[in-house]
């Protein structure tokens, strides 16, 4: 039997930072399953597929093939062979990623691969369905989530750290779009599952976060 910790929430909630921290501490495997629908996302472009063509996305997605290994403790995220880890953070594939993620096919293909996953390692992965869909059964489960102003700050914080010009205005419009479409889609939408733990991490540390996490998996008798 494997340990599986499930986190799920919005974007800019801290998920993935928080995630990759509780792994590293309770050496397990951290899944970013964003990657997955951003790799995927990344094919469709390529292919020329439009956001709005259902249709294209449905037959085309087949064609890729997309699997995850590990260098050095970091997911690699391979589309057809090709290590597109660098290629899945602009902000062209994160709008796509969020379109073509609500389409039945992509989302089946992806599960399977995330459960498969799971059954064989101790993960703590990270995305909008995890506690809801992918791993119902999982013992710990946590919905992670901040005000829409405070993610906003934080992504308009990375990019112009990253020396990007962005307007703090137009990313929390994003953020806001986003949200809606996550939590409005048809097929599984984002939400807190019902034995989901909510942190809230609008006025709340990483460390504070992390430590929240890690206190469950001793009271689950989570082994490390
Ligand atoms: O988490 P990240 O922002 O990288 O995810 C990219 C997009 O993939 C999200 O906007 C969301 O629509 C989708 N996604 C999803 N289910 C997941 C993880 C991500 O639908 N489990």
């Amino acid at each position: 039997m494997s340990y599986n910790i499930a986190i799920d929430g919005p974007a800019g909630a801290g998920k993935s930072t928080i995630a990759k921290a509780v792994a590293k501490r309770m050496n397990y495997i951290y899944v970013d399953t964003g990657a997955m629908y951003r790799a995927m996302a990344l094919f469709l472009l390529r292919n020329h597929v439009k956001p709005e063509e259902m249709e294209k996305i449905n037959e085309q997605c087949q064609e890729a093939d997309i699997t995850i290994r590990y260098e050095n403790g970091e997911q690699v995220v391979l589309l057809n062979g090709e290590n597109v880890n660098k290629l899945i953070r602009t902000e062209e594939v994160s709008k796509m990623a969020s379109i073509s993620s609500a389409n039945a096919n992509v989302r089946k293909k992806l599960v399977s691969l995330q459960q498969a996953l799971a059954k064989r390692e101790n993960v703590v992965m990270d995305g909008r369905d995890i506690g809801t869909c992918v791993l119902p059964s999982a013992e710990i489960k946590i919905y992670l989530t901040a005000s829409v102003e405070v993610r906003a700050k934080r992504r308009f914080g990375e990019l112009t750290a990253k020396g990007e010009q962005c307007a703090l205005a137009a990313i929390e419009a994003d953020i806001r779009d986003r949200d809606r479409r996550d939590m409005t889609r048809e097929i599984s939408p984002l939400k807190q599952a019902e034995d989901a733990v909510l942190i809230d991490t609008s006025d709340m540390d990483i460390e504070e976060a992390v430590m929240t996490v890690i206190e469950l998996c001793r009271q689950k008798g989570y082994e490390r």
